[in-house]
């Protein structure tokens, strides 16, 4: 039997998907990564004690408490980290302190669910902000990945198709990893996961980011960009005809992070030109043209790392969330450091997370309250493990 294969068409950067915006912390969508109740009196941002009622409830609760925070937090939060990191880091220092009854998770909600399943039952883990979501891991429902799986069923390649899903998702798409023999991965480890992943199979689905998915199988792994197609969840079929499918390597989820997609090739361009030698160093979940066009690629950690070692007197141009950014450079006074776009980029809903909310919520703690608990359930935390501990098992 003869078959015929339609190459699959050359990538383009698709148009933005039409994420619904909620007002934060002002309405519900219990299913989603984003917008849903936060109760409760917060004290006001003015209130100059807040420093103060912090450190005192801190301490009340001693060793019960261990505060986790992420890199991207604001430096009024992150002065009361126990511990600062990446979301898998921090997942795992909590799993450390089995002592800890209460993990105030600074950062976002796939995060905080890490922590849960990655923690024993004994331990609570708290989100101070329960709309602190990511517009990242909402671009990939458990609905809508499960349709996207039937249909590789349904045309029969579904057995050879490896899923790895970034650290950044739900509980729930890393719980459908681990059902379907997948890893996770993180920006550190996504190149042995690929590996890992095309030595079992043949090829691989990739989620929910798929910046990271063709930055790694690209310029990692070797593949083209042609190699690799992009699943739409709100088109039919996922925008992809079935020959598409068939000879795709990377079936990329159509999700991306809202902060680092900003940067633009001409950003590099530009600052190329303002500081000439300057290094640019981009995080993998750049666009690929982005990252093209960079120096040096590399996660969170590597980025610190990167500046720690470079000789004073050097420039960086740094393209990941602003508050690392200024952080790095308040540490290397001895070295230029800028941020790589002009406009101001936070991201938005990691700082949800501010010091009223965490004042709020450690004072609650010292009262014996335990608010905004994170909790995945146990199917799903299963799963979940699985799929994490795969990774863990990376070789
Ligand atoms: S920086 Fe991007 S990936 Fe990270 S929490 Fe914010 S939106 Fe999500």
């Amino acid at each position: 039997m003869t078959t015929t294969t339609v190459p699959a068409p050359a990538f383009q950067e698709p148009t933005p998907t039409p994420v619904s915006l909620l007002l934060l912390g002002r309405t519900a969508d219990p299913r989603s990564e984003r917008g849903v109740e936060c109760p409760g009196d917060l004290p006001p941002a003015s209130d100059p004690d807040l420093v103060a009622r912090a450190a005192a409830a801190k301490a009340k609760l001693g060793d019960r408490l261990f505060v986790l925070g992420h890199h991207y937090q604001r430096d009024e939060v992150i002065q009361f980290a126990d511990v600062t990191g990446d979301s898998f880091k921090l997942a795992q220092q909590a799993a450390a302190r089995p002592e800890a009854e209460y993990i105030v998770f600074c950062g976002v909600h796939f995060m905080a669910e890490s922590a849960d399943i990655l923690t024993s039952d004994a331990q609570q883990v708290i989100l101070p902000d329960l709309a602190a979501g990511c517009s990242m891991a909402d671009m990939a429902t458990a609905e809508q990945v499960e349709r996207c799986w039937e249909r590789l069923e349904d045309l029969g390649i579904a057995e050879g198709v490896v899923p790895v899903s970034y650290m950044n998702s739900s509980a729930d798409i890393k719980a459908f990893t681990g059902r379907h023999g997948g890893t996770i991965c993180t920006s550190s480890n996504a190149e042995r996961a690929l590996e890992w992943a095309f030595d079992k199979g043949s090829q691989v689905l990739f989620l929910p980011d798929q910046h990271l998915g063709r930055n790694t199988a690209v310029r990692d792994l070797g593949f083209s960009l042609d190699d690799c197609v992009v699943y739409n969840p709100h088109r039919p079929d996922g925008g992809l005809t079935d020959d598409q499918l068939r000879a795709a390597k990377m079936i990329l989820w159509r999700g991306h992070c809202s902060v680092h997609g900003r940067f633009t090739p001409e950003t590099v361009d530009e600052v190329r030109e303002r500081i000439p030698g300057v290094n640019v160093l981009v995080h993998p979940e750049c666009k690929h043209e982005v990252v093209e066009k960079a120096d040096y690629v590399g996660s969170t950690e590597r980025i610190i790392a990167l500046l720690d070692e470079a000789e004073p007197g050097s420039a960086w141009a740094i393209g990941t969330e602003l508050n690392l950014v200024k952080r790095v450079a308040a540490a290397h006074p001895d070295k230029q450091v800028v941020f790589l776009d002009k406009s101001v980029c936070y991201c938005s809903t990691m700082n949800r997370i501010d010091l009223p909310h965490l004042v709020w919520t450690l004072e609650a703690l010292a009262d014996g309250r335990v608010p905004n608990v994170i909790e995945v359930d146990a199917d799903t935390a299963h799963f979940a493990r699985v799929a994490l501990e795969q990774m863990l098992a990376l070789p």
